[in-house]
């Protein structure tokens, strides 16, 4: 596997593989490696014939200074971990690379940013949106592999490229979860025991609500009330919306960590 840095350097690496046909698949990652990223890059692995994982941590992602200060890098074990799955291409710009000084266009996604993940977190999806942009420009990927764990970021990057006539394969594949069921996430690391045991009660709440959904019943009381049971955690919100089908998308807070999951309702 090979690392680089620079635009220039990952366009270089890219021209024969695509002059010569090879399919190209890129999964974007802000690193953290964990079961859910290797997934994505097993699946464009086997789908394609060269593989690119993006490693940034797009400040401009980041509501709080101090979500983005302690977010978890750690690059030579995600290297690591992304040779091991067979990827061929790391690209792992900076900062400055991505966004050099005058930096002044950005995407802007419309009505489906507004809600949930974009109304608790202003500017989350045109950042999002901005920086899967100049990854798929950069790369210029046949296929792009994202999880639906973040089942509105899905939908907000079919929309742009379907908006912007890109011609990419948006894949989503499905959420990866501990043998406990709370859904892998690189912020999973900062719960303390017993957060997670608190933090437990979402995928509880959701699997509630989509069996009351099965049965005729209402999803998002009986998720809530599963949540509301619980001591030590807040809700975000606890909502049915249309992302790729019915979605039951739910988000809380234990402590200072705040987890997102949902999952897809039979309608
Ligand atoms: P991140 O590094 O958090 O930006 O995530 C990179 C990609 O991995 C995104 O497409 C996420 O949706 C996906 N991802 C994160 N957690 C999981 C998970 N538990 N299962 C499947 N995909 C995931």
């Amino acid at each position: 596997m090979r690392t680089v840095r620079t635009v220039p350097e990952a366009r270089d690496t890219l021209r024969e593989p695509r002059r010569s046909g090879q399919r190209i698949g890129l999964v974007p990652t802000m690193g953290a490696f964990h079961g859910g990223h290797l997934a994505l890059m097993r699946a464009a692995r086997e789908a394609c014939d060269l593989v690119v994982v993006s490693l940034f941590v797009n400040p401009s992602q980041f509501n709080a200074a101090d979500d983005l200060a302690r977010y978890p890098r750690d690059e030579a074990a995600d290297a690591a971990r992304a040779e091991e799955v067979g990827v061929d291409l790391l690209f792992a710009p900076s900062a400055d690379e991505l966004y050099p000084d005058g930096f002044d266009t950005r995407v802007e996604p419309g009505e489906l940013a507004m809600v949930l993940e974009g109304a608790a977190r202003p500017g989350h999806f045109v950042a999002v949106a901005t920086v899967c942009t100049k990854l798929f420009s950069i790369v210029q990927p046949h296929a792009a592999y994202f999880g639906r764990k973040d089942a509105q970021q899905v939908a907000v990057v079919r929309r742009v490229v379907v908006d912007l006539d890109l011609p990419i394969d948006i894949v989503a594949l499905p959420t990866v979860r501990d043998a406990d069921g709370l859904a892998l996430s690189s912020r999973n690391v900062f719960l303390s025991p017993a957060e997670r045991a608190v933090a437990l009660a979402l995928p509880r709440a959701l699997g509630a609500g989509a069996s009351a959904e099965g049965s005729g019943g209402d999803p998002v009381a009986a998720a809530r009330s599963v949540l509301e049971a619980e001591r030590g955690l807040t809700i975000d919100y606890v909502t049915v919306a249309d992302f790729d089908g019915p979605t039951l998308c739910g988000a809380i807070r234990v402590g200072a960590t705040r987890l997102i999951d949902n999952v897809q309702l039979s309608r």
